[in-house]
């Protein structure tokens, strides 16, 4: 898989992805909703799971439909992913916030390959995805990013809010950081505005 990725991309002197001209129209990759289900599926075990996402076979003008997904088999509380893949995918068991831990968030940020990242909860999803001001994180190393977002969560349970305004408030956190975050609702396909390079 990433020898084929690879074969398509040019790289910049400072080895950064470029995509390709001819692929910049398409607005990005989705994943149809009988797809989605199965990341559900996941989302309902008690362990972690996760993997890479890669698109390819275009669906429309505007969108290119997941083409193949690999999944890691994780832990209760933990799955170790890879880098270096457009988007990368992992599971939130019942337990827990829906939303990306301070580990999730200092991984994703230092990973230069992925442009998104889903977290798959019960049937809700939320999307990550970076722009050019999130970007700007990448210059807190990842050990201050954790603690930047621990204390965050710190924070909010000290104030002994409930879950969902936690979430809330963490999500609006991550838009002030220049993040995109969408909320996929149940049942609806899934559409994330990623520069899709097969
Ligand atoms: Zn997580």
């Amino acid at each position: 898989m990433k020898t084929k990725v690879k074969s398509h991309l040019r790289k910049t002197k400072k080895g950064k992805r470029r995509v390709r001209q001819h692929y910049r129209k398409i607005k990005g990759g989705l994943i149809p909703k009988d797809k989605r289900k199965i990341f559900e599926f996941f989302a309902k075990q008690d362990i972690e799971y996760g993997g890479d996402m890669d698109f390819g076979e275009k669906k429309n003008k505007r969108f290119n439909k997941l083409q193949r997904f690999n999944t890691h088999i994780g832990s209760p509380g933990f799955v170790d992913l890879p880098d270096d893949y457009e988007v990368a995918w992992h599971v939130h068991p019942c337990y827990g916030y829906k939303t990306p831990s301070q580990e999730d968030m200092a991984d994703f940020i230092h990973d230069l390959g992925n442009q998104a990242h889903i977290i798959f909860s019960g049937n809700t999803a939320i999307s990550v995805v970076k722009t050019k001001k999130s970007n700007q994180l990448k210059k807190l190393s990842k050990k201050n990013l954790e603690k930047r977002y621990d204390s965050l969560y710190n924070n909010l349970e000290n104030k002994k809010f409930n879950t969902k305004t936690i979430e809330n408030i963490f999500i609006n956190q991550l838009k002030k950081d220049g993040f995109k975050v969408l909320i996929h609702k149940k049942d609806a396909p899934i559409r994330l505005p990623i520069k899709v390079v097969e």
